[in-house]
């Protein structure tokens, strides 16, 4: 299989994986695994075209390891989602087939590299990677929301709900903290806002876990091959204090978005009493 070739089968498969996650239930326990497929599935791709583009050799093997560990990974969260019964095994088989072949042309490839040339793409196609190399330059968004407090609502900052008597009053579950980062992220991608992605006059937003509109921005972030190099939040609250709160919804947000918990900051602020 020539280089090209498997730019695209790996390409393929990101694809497939993409659509299956689309497919997993929208519910709690299915979430991190959908983050994490579409994570190391769309990876695998960025990774192995970025492995072609390596200057050195020494620069195409670690890139190529990166692909055996990310198409390895696919398969763990693919035989995950079997075992768990999210969807019929007969649907994910073939991907799961798939991934074990990809993983293991990328074991020999990793074999074979030592002492040999790496491979050479033809010049339409490496003109076009130099061209297209949008997954290699990395992206920087800002996300930014506010909401009144009113009585009656819950108060829920991070996918943590939080004991106060009031809470935000919005058209969904009124989480500013996810719904700052999901900005953030389209807009890093250059995308439509939260806004416009789920209009708070749709009733399918009304009362939503906000925790969608973020895997979304996440899926949509995946696709374009990229995923998070640091999160850095403020949330500016009078009360109740966040403080003692801020590991849990550090890890909400490093689970949503696929990363380690230590890639997510989370700064909290009173802002002294005025508005807030
Ligand atoms: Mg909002």
């Amino acid at each position: 299989m020539s280089p090209e070739e498997m730019i695209e089968r790996t390409r393929q498969f990101s694809i497939r994986a993409m659509r299956l996650c689309e497919a997993l239930p929208n519910r709690p326990d299915a979430w991190h695994i959908k983050s994490q497929l579409s994570r190391c599935a769309g990876s695998t791709a960025a990774n192995y075209r970025a492995a072609l583009r390596g200057r050195s050799k020494a620069e195409f093997s670690a890139k190529l390891g990166i692909v055996e560990e990310e198409a390895d990974e696919s398969c763990h969260w693919l035989q995950t989602v079997i075992d768990a019964d999210l969807l019929p095994a007969a649907r994910v088989q073939p991907l799961l087939d798939e991934a074990s072949e990809i993983t293991a042309i990328i074991v020999s490839s990793l074999k074979t590299a030592k002492g040999r040339r790496r491979p050479q793409q033809t010049h339409d196609s490496k003109q076009s990677a130099i061209r297209n190399p949008k997954s290699e330059i990395p992206r920087i968004g800002h996300g930014y929301d506010l909401h009144r407090l009113e009585p009656g609502r819950d108060l829920i900052v991070g996918g943590l709900k939080l004991e106060h008597d009031r809470g935000c009053d919005a058209h969904s579950d009124g989480d500013v903290l996810y719904h700052a980062v999901t900005d953030a992220i389209l807009g890093a991608l250059g995308q439509d806002d939260i806004g416009q992605l789920f209009p708070d006059d749709d009733p399918r937003w009304q009362d939503a876990d906000s925790a969608i509109f973020l895997h979304e921005a996440f899926m949509r972030m995946s696709a374009e091959g990229y995923a998070i190099g640091n999160l850095d939040c403020t949330v500016i609250l009078q009360r109740p204090k966040l403080g003692p709160h801020k590991p849990e919804i550090k890890a909400n947000l490093a689970s949503l978005l696929g990363c380690a918990v230590s890639q997510v900051n989370l700064k909290a602020k009173t802002h002294e009493g005025v508005d807030a």
